[in-house]
């Protein structure tokens, strides 16, 4: 059997970071993927038509470029190919009567936005960083801490010792806006707790308004050259580079668990492999205690927890190829990295609420990007390419609000799809005059699209789990398990089922890096020397 230090079980940008220090480290890393290429959500394909390079599903890394893996690596990314394309407007907002605003990364330059629209909101704005600017610091460094450590659950009972600091934990996105005058204002920052998996009326959401914004300040909107993809397609380089071993097109199917340590996987088509030190599972906690530890002893209150494990709503994105770029509503959106086009906040949240009711919405507040603004190799010349990316969309609609659609039992036919990207592509009508007239292709990743290209969706939740306040923080995956390190010894768990959960930031790749490195060399004896030094992927 072929022994590797360490085998990853899904190769998510989490999983190929991890493995990227580990084989830096020296260790032997096996990593198994299901799909056919490494990289998970990263991925940049001509899905509508050729020359058009289209992020199928994640495009924008914002966290990841500011966070502590991307100083370590960086380098030899770069070295490897990954250049990022950024810009000085991370965000903005077009109101469906016309008004609009955008979101600098300067913060005095966000002021006079605020101030431009309703006298009195650039020092509103100024109170609100300054009512968390005491606790920033350390909040930012959890983002990279398991929360299950004692100097992590020292951090977080100094903040939730401070009453205004809990009472900012506790409070709704839409109440923290509502001290803007301005419901442009209101409406820019808002809806992004969405793409955190919360919305704005969830108790909890309102810590992420500022947040998000100081994170977006601080990183910008920045995505690969060439497309998304590029990320993964370094770090599987690096790795092979460093010596690990990449399979694609390979199921793990199943933990082998021995005197009740981890010591190896089996995958779908019956082959075993050992691991000397760890087994890291890029997986979902209902997936990994309900399947891949199926026939190892776990305690049934850990268990039943991860069979009650709860998914987010969906996400329908809808790939446009354009024989032009979009007719912006405002000049200033020709180098805006993804503003949402609503009717305002209420409209958001009547909108998030007809999802919650399993409903398809009748007018989505969502995002719009072009990534073709700032890469234009994305596209052939003079043509651009937009993704469109509506959240909070049901999963399995049970109807429609509007009572237009027929929705049949919920499954995202073709039917289905087409009539409901049409009621979107009107909305960007409204915002964009030449869509959808400059349209020569589409191509929609429903939530069944999803579910079907990644487990970790579950029913196809591009969340990885709810990130509801009962499922996050120390809650995450698991009451039972707050933590990367689970109760088998020698398996771990990273990715966006895990602290510090989605999106493209590497921070669970990073913690687990750490304690990886921390728990020492791996015993190996038993390793085979050919798998050292062997390094190839496998197609
Ligand atoms: C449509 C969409 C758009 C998004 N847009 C953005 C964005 O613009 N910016 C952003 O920051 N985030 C975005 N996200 C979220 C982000 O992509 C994810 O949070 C992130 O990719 C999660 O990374 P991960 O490391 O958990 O692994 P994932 O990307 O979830 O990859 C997990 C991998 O593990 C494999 N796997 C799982 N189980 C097994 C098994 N048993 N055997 C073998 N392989 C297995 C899967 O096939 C998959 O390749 C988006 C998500 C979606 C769905």
């Amino acid at each position: 059997m072929e022994t590797y230090d360490i085998i990853f079980i899904g190769s998510g940008h989490n999983a190929l970071i991890t493995a990227a220090y580990m084989t830096r480290a020296g260790r032997s890393v096996l990593v198994l993927e299901k799909n056919d290429r490494p990289g998970g959500y990263l991925r940049t394909e001509e899905v509508t038509l050729p020359g058009f390079k289209h992020d199928v599903y994640a495009a924008a890394h914002p966290l990841f470029l500011t966070g502590p893996a991307y100083v370590d690596l960086g380098k030899d990314l770069e070295a490897r190919g990954l250049t990022y394309v950024n810009t000085d407007l991370p965000t903005g907002v077009s109101m469906e009567d016309g008004r609009t605003a955008v979101l600098p990364r300067s913060l005095e330059a966000l002021r006079a936005e605020a101030e431009r629209l309703a006298p009195g909101d650039g020092p509103a704005l100024a109170r609100m960083f300054e009512d968390l600017h005491p606790y920033v610091n350390e909040v930012f460094s959890l983002f990279h801490c398991d929360l299950a450590t004692p100097a992590a659950a020292a951090v977080i009972a100094r903040l939730m010792g401070a009453p205004p600091f809990a009472a900012l934990l506790f409070s709704t996105a839409r109440h923290v806006v509502s001290l803007f005058h301005s419901p442009v204002m209101r409406a820019m920052l808002a809806p992004w707790v969405m793409h955190l998996g919360r919305t704005p009326d969830d108790i909890g959401s309102g810590i992420w308004v500022p947040l998000t914004a100081l994170a977006l300040m601080g990183g910008g909107m920045p995505t690969p050259a060439g497309g998304s993809e590029r990320l993964a397609q370094a770090l599987a380089q690096l790795i092979v580079d460093q010596g690990g071993v990449i399979h694609t097109h390979t199921l793990v199917q199943h933990i082998i668990v021995d005197n009740g340590r981890a010591v190896g996987v089996r995958t779908a088509d019956g082959h075993q492999f050992r691991a000397a030190q760890a087994v890291v599972a890029c997986t979902t906690p209902d997936h990994l205690y309900l399947s891949l530890l199926a026939e190892t002893a776990i305690d049934p209150a850990l268990r039943q927890q991860a069979a009650h494990f709860r998914y987010g709503r969906g996400c329908v994105q809808i790939h446009l190829a354009l024989s032009e770029p979009p007719r912006w509503p405002d000049a200033r959106f020709h180098t805006v990295g993804q503003p949402h086009l609503t009717d305002g906040l209420d409209g958001c949240i009547l909108a998030v609420a007809q999802g919650r009711a399993d409903l398809l919405p009748v007018k989505p507040t969502f995002t719009v990007d072009c990534s073709t603004n700032l890469d234009p190799t994305r596209a052939p010349a003079g043509q651009a390419i937009l993704r469109v990316q509506v959240l909070e969309v049901p999963i399995r609609p049970r109807g429609d609000a509007a009572g237009q659609i027929e929705v049949g039992d919920g499954t995202w036919t073709h039917d289905l799809t087409e009539r409901f990207t049409e009621r979107v592509l009107e909305v960007v009508r409204t915002h964009m005059p030449n869509i959808p007239s400059a349209v020569l292709g589409h191509h929609v990743i429903t939530p069944d699209a999803i579910a079907q290209f990644n487990p970790n969706a579950g029913p196809g939740d591009p969340y990885g789990g709810a990130h509801d306040l009962a499922q996050s923080y120390t809650l995450r995956p698991l009451p039972s398990q707050p933590s990367h390190q689970t109760p088998v010894p020698n398996l771990y768990m990273l990715g966006a089922a895990t602290w510090p959960g989605h999106g493209i930031h590497g921070g669970s790749g990073y913690i687990v890096a750490q304690k990886l490195l921390a728990a020492g060399g791996a015993d190996t004896t038993e390793r085979q020397g050919k798998n050292t030094t062997r390094a190839h992927a496998r197609a």
